[in-house]
């Protein structure tokens, strides 16, 4: 069999592309930040210090993630950079006049995560000057890192960890570790859980909380509230048990 899902995980088909970085330290940690989360191929367009790679700052900022510093690619024009990929994404904290569709980094990390048929690439501008208008038109789609509006520029480095973060979670889908951790009860079944409901309306009846000849909405915004929550056995156990108390005293 083919290992289909390695070779159509977003860890393989996202790359990250910094366009004319001015500071070492920040193409160094921008390869920590994605590979921290997973993600390895990094290209740089036009690094304002030549052979930024190797620069002492860079490689003081990768820290752990050397291999990824080391097999990024330099290139020098933005085609080059998208080559092979069929969806690129910019990276911006100024909103255009004229721009693509503008959409916040999870709806795109969910939708590169969705779509195994997207090979994509999230562009990243200069430190000072952002991202030209030029490399703007030739992208899909315009991220915005929703931020203070006061102060809305991230730091480069950061702004790429945000992404690789996001697209992370992403892609690890129902599968991230969180929810195996704790105690977990038994899930209520259908049935238990409506025969609580029966059992809580007759008590908040009793209590004059419901009138059933004018409910309103009491018991729809009740099961919308429950439904949320994906009740435990023992939790409607305990439900059932306040209501039963209810009606008991009720009877006193
Ligand atoms: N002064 C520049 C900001 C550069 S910050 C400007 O006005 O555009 C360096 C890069 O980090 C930006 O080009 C962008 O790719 C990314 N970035 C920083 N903050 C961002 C935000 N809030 N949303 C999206 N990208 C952001």
């Amino acid at each position: 069999m083919m290992p289909l899902k390695t070779s159509m995980s977003l860890f393989n088909r996202l790359r990250f592309v910094l366009i004319e970085t001015s500071r070492p330290g920040n193409i160094g940690a921008a390869a920590r930040a994605m590979k921290t989360m997973g993600f390895s191929e990094l290209v740089l367009v036009n690094p304002r210090v030549p052979n930024a790679t190797l620069h002492q700052e860079a490689v003081a900022f990768a820290s752990g993630a050397q291999d990824v510093l080391t097999a990024a690619r330099i290139v020098g024009s933005i085609e080059e950079a998208l080559a092979g990929c069929n969806f690129a994404a910019a990276l911006s904290a100024r909103l255009r006049e004229f721009s693509p569709p503008v959409i916040a980094p999870r709806a795109l990390a969910m939708q590169l995560a969705a779509d195994a048929g997207l090979t994509a690439a999230l562009v990243f501008g200069n430190e000072r000057f952002g991202l030209p208008n030029g490399i703007v038109e030739k992208c899909n789609m315009l991220i915005n890192i929703p931020a203070n509006p006061d102060y809305s520029s991230l730091n480069l480095a950061q702004a790429v960890q945000v992404l690789a973060y996001e697209c992370r979670v992403a892609s690890a889908g129902d599968a991230l570790p969180i929810t195996d951790i704790g105690f977990q009860g038994e899930l209520a079944g259908i049935g238990q859980i409506d025969g609580m409901y029966a059992h809580l309306e007759d008590a908040l009846a009793a209590i004059d909380f419901l009138d059933p000849a004018n409910p309103k909405k009491l018991m729809p915004r009740l099961k919308r509230l429950f439904s949320r929550t994906q009740l435990e056995t023992e939790e409607v156990n305990i439900l059932r048990g306040i209501a039963k108390q209810i009606l008991q005293n009720r009877k006193k």
